[in-house]
């Protein structure tokens, strides 16, 4: 106590003296009541505040006013009240909400300023809610197409990642809800997600699945999520390694690690590797049930038996509360937090813009889209057209209070045309870790459908995945590349009939595409929540030009995708062990270094502009290690509209020691042109930026040589590549 108040003397001699600025001092004055607060709790009341005693909430001190946490999901919106001991639905009136875009979506604008603004959006809606900690985003890189979550990621960049997953936090936190980045990591799958064992290189660890991580907590992230998985015999949820020693040890995190819902498996670990709060999924406070009875958590009961015996000292828990209550200084505890605000105008207005702008034009032969408003008969086809895809799809589940169909935002849009619409095939109703199919006939479905396209002006297909199990959906994976309910045979059947058709794809997850030679055009739609059918009708008619880029490569067939191509040990696994046997080489990486070309590349979408980029170049043929390369190149908008265009710098060792990727994307820019204008742009690359991880000496490294730099609007569309060398004795 003594040092304690002699500590605070000094702090306010420092004060006076100006000595400490006035954020330092806050931080100083926070962490101090904090020391205070903990001076005061029992063990008990500490222990409480580790484990959950709800679904989503865990435990304050009510004797001294120190609230309880809630949560929610994440991270496309906030999700319904959940009860408060079971998984049904509260049945309350008061929380449907805005869905905002897929984070799919979100990394396809490539924008992220865009990005900012999900983000203050849907904490604002949090913070209405009145949660402390929303359940999102997730960064988990896309391995394989089969990952029934990857709609829920950022893709399989890890440069592209970490630039979005940051502004997207700062926007939740800026409404005193604290952002919560999961699943830390390698969830790379769902299938056997609650034990399979990961095993992967150092490199691979840290160049492709860690960056995205870091970078939320070097962006000042207060919470994170633990994966389900092992990786390396250990569980994630406490795992020395990656939590001791990289997350809170080398990136010093001072926020809260969370497991995912009964992720914990171990006291001892939990209490000695870095799990600060347990979570869960099979409890039931109401009645006292051996198993699964909050008390019987890990890091409740037990973890008091081994703190009350000496065997676990009570700093470890101390560290715990400390993280738990820094939090509640930065959420519930918060002086002046705003009040947040729901289903605004400016909520619906960014869900529509991020859709606008993530929405990919993957094929436009023969400038099929845009279509005009005129007379004319348009047949719309696919269950997807009508189906509402903010419901399912596991955790990420929204209720909201409308989701604009595609149909209907055509409808709207095209006034002057008759439209008429048919399902061509049906999928059956949504129903967690089941499959339920359809009763409808299939046959008697196409047939309707071929007799809607005959005579039609124009056909738009909307196909694609749903929210149901093994498709984008929780606890498990998709079972086939191809697309499911009978679609291949479907569209050609269609194109065969009225070879006018287009094909709009929603889904979070590449899918084989055999007949797109036999469409003109193929669009990604991804899962775009309230506003889906604005956004289609948008860019459908031409009122915005897409400008979304594939954060994720389109294999032509499964067996092409590196994970896949490693077989069963590399994807699945044998139910105990996975092998992450491609190490760095994921998506556009395997793709480009290995010459297998892909249906559609990373960083690839059409406009209904063209551009041209000329004049590319690097500032200096020789760096030193301490420089940045700055690339410069002009930009004109050469077509009749305005559009965006994103432009993608990647760098690729020539002649590496180690094995190296082809290229990797280490800068991009969007800009916004009006027909006939151009701009002069200027990207950074740090050299910094090109090290990698040398396995021998743990730590990274930056090769000297020579490197070249590509630079172009998509991974497969370089204009330009430059030669520059690396070297320590430059100038
Ligand atoms: C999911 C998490 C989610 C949690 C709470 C888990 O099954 O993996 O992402 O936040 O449930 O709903």
């Amino acid at each position: 106590m003594k040092k304690r108040m002699f500590k605070a003397a000094i702090f306010s001699m420092l004060l006076m003296f100006g000595y400490l600025s006035q954020s330092v001092a806050q931080t100083t004055n926070t962490e101090q009541k904090i020391d205070e607060i903990i001076a005061q709790l029992t063990l008990e009341e500490k222990v409480a505040m580790c484990h959950a005693q709800s679904k989503f909430t865990s435990a304050g001190v009510p004797r001294l006013g120190i609230p309880e946490i809630w949560m929610s999901d994440g991270p496309h919106g906030v999700r319904a009240e959940i009860n408060w001991d079971n998984w049904g639905y509260a049945g309350w009136t008061n929380d449907s909400i805005t869905a905002f875009p897929a984070l799919t979506c979100l990394a396809a604008t490539f924008n992220e300023g865009l990005s900012k603004e999900y983000g203050v959006a849907v904490g604002e809606e949090a913070r209405y809610r009145k949660k402390d900690i929303l359940l999102g985003p997730g960064v988990n890189i896309y391995r394989t197409p089969l990952n029934g979550r990857n709609f829920e990621y950022m893709g399989e960049d890890p440069y592209l990642a970490s630039q979005m997953v940051v502004p997207y936090i700062h926007g939740v936190q800026s409404n005193g809800v604290a952002a919560c980045v999961k699943h830390f990591v390698a969830n790379n799958q769902e299938k056997w997600r609650g034990h399979i064992n990961v095993e992967l290189s150092d490199r691979a660890l840290h160049e492709i699945y860690l960056p995205a991580f870091k970078s939320a907590v070097d962006g000042g992230v207060w919470s994170m999520m633990s994966a389900y998985n092992q990786i390396r015999g250990q569980y994630c949820s406490h795992n020395e390694y990656l939590v001791n020693d990289i997350l809170k040890g080398d990136w010093g995190f001072d926020g809260v690690y969370l497991t995912d819902w009964g992720a914990a498996h171990n006291t001892k670990q939990s209490a000695l590797y870095g799990l600060d709060i347990e979570m869960g999924t099979g409890t039931n406070g109401l009645t006292y049930s051996e198993k699964n009875h909050y008390e019987n958590y890990y890091l409740a009961g037990p973890f008091k038996e081994i703190l009350n015996s000496g065997e676990v000292s009570e700093d470890v828990l101390d560290d715990k509360v400390r993280r738990i209550l820094r939090l509640m200084y930065r959420t519930n505890m918060a002086e002046n937090k705003p009040l947040g605000s729901i289903n605004t105008t400016a909520h619906h207005d960014v869900a529509r813009r991020v859709a606008q702008e993530g929405i990919v034009l993957l094929q436009n032969d023969d400038d099929f889209f845009p279509i005009s408003d005129k007379k004319m008969k348009i047949a719309v086809i696919g269950e997807n057209a009508t189906r509402m895809m903010t419901i399912g799809g596991g955790s990420s589940e929204l209720k909201v209070e409308y989701e604009v169909s595609p149909l209907q935002g055509i409808k709207e849009r095209f006034k002057n045309a008759e439209i008429v619409y048919t399902m061509g095939y049906a999928s059956g109703p949504s129903q967690y870790g089941q499959v339920i199919p359809s009763t409808l006939d299939a046959d008697s479905l196409k047939n309707e459908a071929i007799k809607a396209v005959k005579g039609a002006d124009v056909v738009l297909f909307f196909g694609g995945l749903n929210k149901s199990h093994h498709q984008d959906c929780e606890d498990g994976d998709r079972l086939t590349y191809d697309l499911p309910f009978g679609q291949p045979e479907l569209i050609e059947t269609l194109a065969a009939t009225n070879p006018n058709i287009g094909v709009v794809l929603i889904g979070g997850n590449a899918v084989a595409t055999p007949w797109s030679d036999k469409v003109k055009t193929v669009m990604q739609g991804w899962y775009l929540g309230t506003e889906t059918g604005h956004a289609m009708a948008d860019v459908i008619s031409g009122d915005v030009t897409p400008s979304g880029k594939l954060p994720f490569t389109f294999p032509k067939k499964l067996e092409d995708n590196a994970a896949h191509h490693y077989g069963e040990m590399s994807y699945p696994g044998d139910n105990v062990n996975e092998e992450y046997k491609e190490g760095i080489l994921v998506g556009y990486r395997w793709h480009d270094t290995k010459k297998i070309t892909p249906a559609y590349a990373f960083g690839h979408g059409l406009s209904y502009t063209k551009f041209k980029l000329e004049n590319i170049a690097s500032d200096k043929k020789s760096y030193d290690i301490n420089d940045t390369i700055e690339v410069t190149c002009s930009l004109d908008n050469i077509g009749d509209v305005e559009g965006a265009e994103v432009v993608q710098v990647y760098v690729g060792k020539h002649k590496s020691a180690v094995e190296r990727a082809t290229k990797e994307l280490k800068a991009y820019q969007k800009v916004t042109l009006k027909a006939s204008s151009s701009e002069k742009l200027n990207l950074s690359i740090p050299i910094s930026s090109l090290k990698y991880y040398n396995e021998n000496k743990s730590d990274w490294e930056l090769e000297e040589g020579e490197y070249y730099i590509y630079v172009g609007n998509a991974s497969d569309n370089i204009s330009k590549k430059i030669k520059v060398s690396i070297t320590s004795r430059v100038n």
